[in-house]
């Protein structure tokens, strides 16, 4: 059976770097933060620089999950009980869960039928006297529509978390006014971006994991404090925090990935360009559009398949794996009934009938894949 993710086949390829890094770690007797976490830290801002012609500067600070990352960075933006925030209606359940856990809610803006982003017309839309800000996710990768949220964003005050989670490494490169291309990384649109290091994301460690980061110095020390219990160390309590953290084998895990990370990404993008190629001949399926300027790290490999249930079918008699993210609208879940007078969200409702995701790691053979679904269509 071919894997989802080649979790295996990743470990066995850089096999030393991961056992020098990993018997150098527990042989220090240092577990949780240190040199390891501090260097990573380090790593992650300058990837993020270098990977941006503006030399955009940020702090990353690490924590314990992703899911902690967004909760952290709400409480660092003194999200208040009652406050509302936009988040999309078509993604993971943890945005919207984060603003419902502390207490505000989350209102639920729908998304662009092709790339499946966030919709700024929607955005607006849902702006009332208690919004605080826009949680975007970069969805399956690429970035979300950031020009039009920060203009909105600037016209009502209102801040805006770049959850990152599935887009470490994306670039989002636009065409200057006298022709120059502009690129900017994935981590630095939101006053505060977060990122998950969950094993299956394109950056992901051998547990759970997460990182913030944003360019503001006094957010950058606030969100430390909030993820130390409130505390700059020294048992001095000044806020009220949390406990998340990464423990320091997941940082030397995510440092020898890093290295290899863009040469992984140039290869999930040659696999979503050969899956491109082969559905565009096939009717009534369409892959996920990038915007223009989009370079994804294709966490998701995403088709909308009109007759998706025939196509799991097909893809259950050749035994490809697959996924459907997502099955549900995140207005529709049980825990938000509370929040079920709101709109229709038609856009978000459509893809949850028809989105369905394909293997696309850097260790899975995609040729393979295309040739038994070719077995099964009039190809
Ligand atoms: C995975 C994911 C998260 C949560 O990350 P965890 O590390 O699993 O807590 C948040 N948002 C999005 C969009 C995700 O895909």
């Amino acid at each position: 059976m071919i894997p989802f993710v080649n979790l295996v086949e990743q470990r066995n390829t850089y096999r030393k770097e991961f056992e020098e890094m990993e018997k150098s770690i527990l042989d220090s007797g240092s577990f949780i933060g240190g040199s390891q976490v501090a260097n990573l830290e380090k790593e992650l801002s300058e990837y993020i620089k270098s990977h941006s012609s503006g030399n955009e500067n940020v702090e990353s600070v690490a924590c314990g999950s992703g899911t902690d990352a967004l909760t952290i960075a709400l409480m660092a933006l003194d999200l208040r009980p009652g406050d509302e925030v936009i988040v999309p209606d078509f993604t993971f359940i943890a945005p919207a869960e984060c603003v419902a856990f502390l207490g505000a809610i989350p209102k639920f803006a729908d998304i662009d039928r092709e790339t499946l982003q966030i919709s700024p017309r929607s955005v607006e839309k849902l702006i009332s006297s208690k919004t605080k800000g826009i949680i975007a996710v970069n969805l399956f990768g690429q970035c979300a529509p950031f020009d039009e949220l920060r203009e909105i964003a600037t016209k009502h005050n209102l801040w805006i978390v770049e959850d990152s989670a599935q887009a470490f490494g994306a670039i989002l490169s636009t065409v200057s006014k006298d022709g120059s291309i502009k690129n900017r990384a994935a981590c630095t649109f939101g006053d505060i971006a977060i990122t998950s290091f969950y094993p299956t994301k394109p950056l992901g460690c051998y547990g759970d994991g997460g990182a913030l980061f944003t360019a503001d110095p006094q957010l950058a020390e606030r969100i430390r404090m909030i993820a130390n219990h409130g505390s700059k160390g020294h048992y001095q309590h000044d806020i009220i925090g949390i406990n998340s953290r990464l423990d320091a084998i997941q940082a030397g895990i995510l440092r020898v990935k890093l290295r290899h990370l863009d040469d992984e990404l140039r290869v999930r993008q040659a696999n979503a360009a050969k899956y491109n190629e082969f559905f565009s001949a096939v009717a009534g399926i369409i892959p996920q559009k990038l915007a223009k300027g989009n370079s994804s790290t294709i966490a998701q490999y995403t088709l909308l398949v009109e007759d998706r249930n025939s196509f799991i079918k097909i893809l259950q008699n050749v035994q490809v794996p697959f996924c459907i993210h997502y099955p549900a609208t995140l207005h529709s879940q049980k825990c938000f009934a509370r929040n079920m007078d709101i709109a229709e969200n038609p856009a978000a409702t459509l893809a949850c009938t028809q989105a369905i995701s394909l293997p696309v790691c850097a260790f899975t053979n995609v040729d393979e894949i295309i040739q038994r679904i070719q077995t099964q269509t009039k190809v």
